[in-house]
């Protein structure tokens, strides 16, 4: 299932024209609001979207269509009452999910993996998996994309069109290093024989079937294990996706049986209106709920007694909102910790051993792991980089996710007895995802930090969640990219020393070739923090520009002529908030740094008195 969280869709009406609503929910229970805020209702016999009126705690249609002004006695953002939007959930839950022979998941089985992590039921997460996707159409709505256009969407090699990173077949091979070749079979189109409307209340799943199965299907092809069962199924259906009802796109199972071939998991999507609407994201997501049994690692808000949402891992991995990442188009990879559970990943990087550590960015067949005495919760760290299948995730750096398969991510209080499955310690201290705030932001990821980044009284801590001490101490990490270092434990210790050089040179008036003076250094080592001190007399600080240049030759630009009217440059610069002097960092520090000085108008003059290097290394 894919859940939305307010964002702005368009929707078909049978008697008007398109609309835009905003939408909040999932396939089993969703509110729409007009864009001024209005909750609206689709009213059957309007065929049109009216204004909501709240009746013992339910909407009801007011009649009024959405394109007139609102009436009376209707204000924005009406919400059903919480005993009617679950007994409006369980109603459509119980619907979409008739009593099964052998398995019917519970309710909190969706975000609690009871599987060491994972959803129970069948998974065929290794080796060539054939899926079957039928293409169908509605008797009102063709379907704009071709058959072939499905199957190089879902099967392509090499596959870049309309904007997709890849097919969704190269995405399942990518993230799982070759162990997973899932290929889909594209059948039909099959046209269905009502219009779209009504399957947003009945499931077209069967009447799908039987027309593909009376095409002359032999649905034996798709049971790579032999158990008289299809392994994967899709259903995708024309024009663009209707977040409403039984279109949503979800996926569930069904139990039905032609020539002894039974079927069972099932995934339903739409294909858009052409070929240009294709995207891989909510396909590849639902189909690791399917094919992996991967829970969602975010939080509907409306299963686990409270209904607030939480955001789980958000824009970071396809099972939380990562799958909606450049509209589907790069959906975010499959976090480290699915990856891990369904075993793709076969070199296991143990980081329990104090010492320096380098984290490759796309090695998705590598989990590093930091174990705690506890079986069943531990800690990843994983490389994220605003590259390839990362670009469109929110932040770059080195990921820490605190990882219990015994939690789930419905549960986002963060207590001993109820905490996330998997969730990602913001480095900027929030708790952005776990309340909701945002799907991830820029400052979530560690990167270049000198000092201790995370221990048990850091904020985020690497504390259990029974508030024990897991001993993990991150330090020392690198700067985003293809492959960023980190040191686990305190790490070498950091050396600093201070080295100053009194001049009183005077500045030559509006020269530009001004005047130098050089600080050596004797000391050997790369440079982890500098901090410079300037102290220069002047009558008016805009004349001048003042750069510092390291042994390398390398320079940075410490004033550029700002501060018009200004007298007097002291100051201190500091690698860890000025970008210039940042790029300096990892410099021999042994040699000549310069700091040269120009007064570069007339009149007013000044000198140097002095200045200094702090060097930590
Ligand atoms: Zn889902």
């Amino acid at each position: 299932m894919s859940s939305i969280f307010g964002e702005f869709l368009k929707f078909s009406q049978d008697k008007g024209p398109e609309v835009q609503l905003r939408v909040y929910g999932d396939e089993f229970y969703s509110r729409y609001e007009s864009m001024s805020g209005y909750t609206v209702v689709y009213d059957q016999d309007q065929g049109l979207y009216c204004y909501a009126q709240l009746i013992s705690g339910e909407f009801i249609s007011s009649g009024v269509a959405l394109s007139q002004s609102p009436p009376n006695g209707v204000a924005r953002h009406f919400k059903e009452s919480e005993d009617v939007r679950n007994r409006k959930f369980e109603a459509r839950y119980s619907m979409m999910n008739p009593p099964a022979s052998a398995f019917k998941p519970s309710l909190n089985l969706r975000t609690f993996g009871s599987v060491k992590g994972l959803l129970d039921g069948r998974r065929v997460s290794e080796g060539e998996i054939r899926g079957l996707a039928v293409l169908v159409q509605f008797k009102d709505v063709a379907s704009g994309a071709t058959r072939e256009d499905v199957d190089r969407f879902l099967n392509g090699l090499d596959y870049h069109e309309d904007g997709n990173f890849c097919s969704v077949r190269e995405y399942f091979r990518l993230m799982s290093r070759g162990k997973l070749d899932y290929s889909n079979k594209v059948v039909g189109p099959v046209t269905l024989n009502r219009n779209r409307q009504y399957y947003t209340e009945n499931l077209l799943v069967k009447e799908a079937l039987d027309l593909a199965v009376k095409d002359g299907l032999d649905l034996g092809e798709f049971d790579s294990q032999g158990a008289g069962v299809v392994d994967a199924m899709s259903f995708l259906y024309s024009g663009q996706t209707q977040y409403q009802g039984m279109l949503w796109p979800h996926n569930n199972f069904l139990e039905l049986n032609y020539n002894g071939i039974k079927t069972y998991f099932y995934i339903l999507s739409s294909m858009g209106k052409s070929k240009e609407d294709l995207s891989i994201g909510t396909f590849c997501h639902e189909s690791g709920h399917m094919l992996c049994r991967w829970p969602d690692l975010y939080d509907y808000g409306n299963r686990d007694g409270d209904f607030e949402k939480s955001a789980g891992l958000g824009a970071f991995c396809l099972m939380s909102a990562g799958n909606h990442n450049d509209e589907g188009r790069t959906p975010a990879p499959v976090c480290a910790f699915l990856r891990n559970l369904v075993g793709w990943c076969d070199r296991v990087v143990r980081l329990n051993q104090p010492g320096e550590y380098q984290a490759v960015h796309g090695d998705y067949g590598t989990v590093m792991i930091y174990e705690t005495d506890k079986i069943n919760e531990y800690f990843l760290i994983e490389n994220r980089f605003g590259v390839d299948l990362d670009a469109s995730i929110p932040a770059s750096g080195l990921a820490v996710y605190h990882c219990d398969s015994l939690g789930s991510n419905e549960w986002q209080g963060g207590t001993a007895s109820r905490h996330y499955q998997c969730g990602l310690l913001q480095a900027d201290g929030s708790l952005d995802l776990e309340t909701n705030r945002s799907l991830g932001d820029e400052t979530d990821l560690y990167q270049r930090v000198q000092a201790i980044a995370l221990s048990h009284d850091t904020r985020p801590t690497s504390v259990l969640w029974d508030g024990s001490d897991s001993g993990l101490m991150i330090s020392n990490i690198g700067e985003p990219g293809r492959v960023i270092t980190f040191v686990i434990g305190r790490g070498v210790a950091d050396h600093a020393f201070r080295t100053s050089s009194r001049s009183g040179q005077d500045i030559p008036d509006s020269n530009s070739k001004g005047i130098e003076d050089f600080i050596s250094i004797d000391q050997v080592g790369k440079a982890k923090r500098l901090v410079v001190d300037v102290d220069i007399t002047h009558e008016n600080i805009s004349n001048l520009r003042v750069d510092l240049i390291s042994p390398s030759g390398k320079k940075a630009v410490l004033h550029n002529r700002t501060g018009i009217g200004k007298k007097n440059l002291q100051n201190s610069y500091d690698s860890q908030s000025k970008a210039s002097l940042a790029a300096l960092l990892g410099q021999s520090l042994k040699g000549r740094w310069t700091l040269t000085i120009r007064d570069l108008a007339r009149r007013e003059v000044g000198k140097l008195n002095g200045w200094s290097i702090e060097a930590t290394y």
